[in-house]
């Protein structure tokens, strides 16, 4: 049966960037060996770096004065490296979910973390609006995507402070203005490699203006002084992100990417809309476009295991929502095929016919 694979992450990765790691990890590009026998400091190896840094600037149309890292340790180590390297006294967070909860909470190991504004009190179903940032803190943290709760914040907000984002789960999945941005960061195992390796977008300008000392490992400095290779790097994943990267371009970038990414993301949230059974989660002017989230109205909430058994009968994998939010979360990543998610709502309304 064809698996239609809705994981929140790690998740569908472009099949054609499978092959080929498949391929480099039998010999890669016929050098005679498998590019996890070989070092992180041959050509070899370097030129798949230098690509991977290349196609995320041209992808993303990065200014100068930016530096794009790969790292090991997970957006969670981002999380404390970020006010390790940028904060002094005050920082302040926008709290819209439990990723943007752990990220502030590192912070305040450094001083006071002022929560500008947070949806918590509607279980994190929508992006608060109308707050105000702060002057006087020394940067303003965002999750662009809510992986848990399907919200998402899809325009370039305006910050008076740098703006720090934790992209982690809509990287590349639409354009956007670099340049309004002072870091970007993410973990790779949602919309852009397996897991193991983390994405860094910096400003150079920003850094070296705390008086802290910052342990080697933990400084943004370091790593762009060696190119991502003070130690080694996660050889592999980053190959397979050069692999997802060559295949954004192939199919026109991201605007072709949003595009598509919008087209998805519509055609399952009509389905929702019109259902008599089930019911979207987050308010609508704060949805996602990387995972929808939804569970069964009030009196088919007895049916969820139901349709869960029903759907995973029809091979789709993965739909089962957070524990937070309960219900479904279908992820519809950029390696997310159409058909996949049309075999998704073909689900959704038959079980509805039987059931409603
Ligand atoms: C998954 C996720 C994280 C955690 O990433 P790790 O790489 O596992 O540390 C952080 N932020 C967001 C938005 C996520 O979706």
């Amino acid at each position: 049966m064809k698996k239609h694979n809705f994981n929140a992450g790690p998740s569908i990765l472009p099949q054609v960037a499978i092959e080929n790691t498949a391929k480099a990890v039998l010999d890669l590009n016929g050098i005679g060996m498998s590019i996890l026998e070989i070092s992180h400091r041959s050509k070899d190896f370097q030129a798949v770096i230098d690509e991977a840094v290349a196609l995320f600037k041209e992808l993303l149309n990065i200014p100068e004065g930016y530096q794009v890292l790969f790292l090991g340790g997970g957006a969670s180590l981002q999380f404390c490296m970020v006010p390790f390297n940028l904060m002094n006294k005050k920082t302040a967070y926008l709290e819209t979910g439990v990723w943007a909860k752990k990220a502030a909470k590192e912070a305040k190991f450094f001083g006071d973390v002022d929560i500008v504004a947070s949806s918590a009190d509607k279980n994190f179903s929508y992006i608060p609006k109308g707050y105000t940032i702060p002057a006087d803190a020394d940067y303003f943290h965002i999750t662009t995507n809510n992986t848990i709760y399907g919200t998402e914040i899809r325009t370039d907000i305006n910050s008076p402070v740098p703006l720090i984002a934790d992209m982690s789960s809509d990287i590349l999945s639409r354009p956007v203005d670099v340049s309004k941005y002072a870091l970007i960061y993410g973990g790779a195992q949602k919309n852009l490699g397996p897991a193991g390796v983390t994405f860094v977008i910096v400003r150079e300008d920003i850094l070296g203006k705390n008086e802290r000392p910052i342990p080697t490992m933990l400084d943004y400095r370091t790593h762009i002084k060696e190119g991502s290779m003070f130690n080694t790097p996660p050889c592999l994943p980053i190959f397979t992100v050069k692999e997802t990267l060559k295949w954004i371009k192939s199919i026109g970038g991201v605007r072709e990417m949003e595009k598509i990414n919008i087209e998805k993301a519509g055609l399952l949230y009509d389905a929702i809309d019109r259902s008599k059974i089930f019911v979207g989660t987050a308010e609508k002017d704060s949805r996602s476009l990387m995972n929808i989230c939804f569970v069964m109205k009030e009196e088919y909430k007895d049916k969820e295991d139901a349709f869960m058994e029903f759907a995973k009968g029809r091979g789709m994998i993965g739909i089962k929502g957070h524990r937070s939010v309960g219900g479904f979360r279908a992820s519809t990543y950029n390696a997310l095929p159409m058909e996949s998610v049309h075999a998704l709502i073909e689900c959704m309304e038959e079980f509805e016919k039987l059931n409603a």
